[in-house]
């Protein structure tokens, strides 16, 4: 009977007593023999190439998997950055600050939604004391009354999306 070789060190192989498997003294992998010399499994060898196999092929499933995994977040940032720059970029345009502002600033903030409404899909509502309107005229009838000198109290209300619907403005008693 042939010597058998380990075939990670080339050491010789020893057989067990009934010739079915072998281990290698040298460096300790085991061997299962089909016949006499036929070595049909390295036991050791097999798992050594499965732990060196798994990094290369895991490694391109990870690499997709992180690829799309930032790409899927790199769209849900943009997408929740840009509405959230559009609300905020909106809300700005009419909002001076919240609570008590000067008569020409609140002035300044009708002149703003009178020209927005025109055009705009978010129509704001302005609401002075009783009065409550939509309505260009009314609304430039309530700056008008306004007083430049004096100080208001405005509130905002804003729609389901976040954009502002109505300015209360009240006069400060
Ligand atoms: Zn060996």
């Amino acid at each position: 009977m042939e010597k058998l070789k380990c075939t990670s060190c080339n050491g010789d192989l020893e057989l067990d007593e009934k010739g079915k498997f072998a281990t290698c003294k040298f460096c300790g992998t085991k061997y299962k023999l089909d016949g006499d010399k036929i070595i049909v499994v390295n036991i050791g060898d097999v798992s050594n190439n499965l732990s060196k196999l798994s990094p290369k092929i895991m490694t391109p499933f990870i690499v997709i998997f992180s690829s799309i995994s930032v790409f899927v977040v790199s769209i849900i940032l943009l997408i929740s950055s840009n509405i959230y720059n559009d609300v905020d970029k909106y809300n700005l345009e009419f909002k001076y600050g919240e609570g008590t502002q000067n008569g020409v600033f609140v002035q300044e903030t009708l002149n703003k939604v009178t020209s927005k409404n025109k055009t705009n899909d978010h129509k704001i509502t302005v609401k002075y004391n009783e009065e409550e309107s939509l309505d260009e005229d009314t609304i430039i009838n309530i700056k008008h009354s306004l007083k430049s000198l004096a100080d208001y109290e405005v509130k905002y209300e804003y729609d389901s999306k976040g954009y502002i619907s109505k300015i209360i403005i009240e006069d400060i008693k």
